[in-house]
């Protein structure tokens, strides 16, 4: 028995980052969008007695953990736990096209498609808002990767709002040598609030909410305008930790982006073109300019983690 799970990337058309609170989290204004740049995952009844065992290929495999820290396990195990399976003796092969620590929540992704596959390949029929709570314990971008589409969320971003969206949105993601440490970024950005004399805990902070122009323009599937009004809180942290995004950014722009911004905690940066064909040309000047390892034209809104294949 196999079952394959198709998996989306996301992108953050807005990331409001609000003051640090007390338990280490910060609360989030967080606008989801999925995109087809994604990862696949294909579950395998395993021979008795193995448990969870794990492969991947694609670029950044090396970087990607096969031990019980990758996502994929912990979501395997944490289903079956949920069910009172005694046997968990499943293979995770995870083709690898996201990412990896590039601020696209490609371990997110592989997290919520190893729920769905397992489901799938254990039969287990788990409702729709039980796989999404399991997803949240799982962490905080798990559950958009279920869900798909654009989402508003909130909290830690596991409180997820589906946003009416109009038309199919062309991207260019731009993949840096090396990644981003998460964690590392929500610092940054702190320290940088600090030095600014704002004050980075939550008492200090606005708390962040959706920009109305924002949601506005994806009703109307205006490209232009959702360009224009892109926002990453995280971004000036990134570009501290990492100056030579400022080049990437740049470059994306003078061939001819409509908007540019960093994806998530990065350092992957993401451009909004304006039809398909500019995307492509986007693409080719990234891969150009030397500013970048890669460069891949997609496009979105996309569904969430959905089942594609199975014997
Ligand atoms: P986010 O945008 O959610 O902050 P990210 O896209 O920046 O995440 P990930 O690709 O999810 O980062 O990887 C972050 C770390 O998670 C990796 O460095 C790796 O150690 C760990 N990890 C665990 N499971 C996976 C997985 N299935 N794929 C990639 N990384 C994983």
């Amino acid at each position: 028995m196999t079952v394959t799970v198709r998996v989306p990337a996301k992108v953050n058309v807005q990331l409001g980052v609000g003051g640090l609170r007390a338990d280490g989290f910060h609360d989030l204004a967080n606008v989801f969008f999925a995109v087809a740049l994604g990862d696949e995952v294909t579950a395998t009844a395993g021979e008795p007695g193995t448990g969870v065992t794990l492969s991947c290929t694609g670029p950044d495999a090396d970087a990607v953990p096969l031990d019980d820290s990758n996502l994929a396990a912990r979501a395997a195990r944490l289903l079956a736990a949920h069910h009172g399976l005694a046997a968990t003796d499943v293979h995770l092969h995870i083709a690898k096209a996201i990412p990896v620590a590039g601020g696209m929540a490609g371990g997110s992704a592989d997290g919520a498609a190893a729920l769905v596959a397992c489901d799938a390949l254990w039969k287990l029929g788990t409702p729709a808002e039980v796989l999404l709570e399991l997803a949240a314990e799982l962490g905080s971008d798990v559950p958009f990767a279920l869900v798909g589409g654009v989402a508003l969320g909130r909290g830690r971003g596991e409180i997820l709002e589906p946003l009416p969206v109009t038309g199919t949105y062309h991207w260019v993601f731009a993949v840096a040598d090396g990644g981003l440490s998460t964690p590392a970024v929500f610092r940054e950005c702190d320290r940088l609030r600090e030095e600014a004399g704002t004050g980075s805990a939550d008492t200090e902070v606005a708390t962040p909410d959706a920009d109305p122009a924002l949601l506005a323009a994806l009703a109307d599937g205006d490209a232009v305008a959702l360009a224009a009004v892109l926002t990453n809180d995280l971004q000036p942290a990134a570009l501290s930790l990492r100056p030579a995004l400022a080049a990437t950014l740049r470059a994306g722009t003078e061939a001819g982006a409509i908007g540019a911004l960093v994806s998530g905690s990065g350092p992957t940066c993401a451009f909004l073109a304006k039809d398909a064909d500019a995307a492509e040309a986007v693409a080719a000047a990234l891969r150009a300019s030397g500013s970048c390892r890669a460069a891949h034209a997609t496009h979105g809104p996309v569904p969430g983690a959905a089942v594609t294949a199975g014997e």
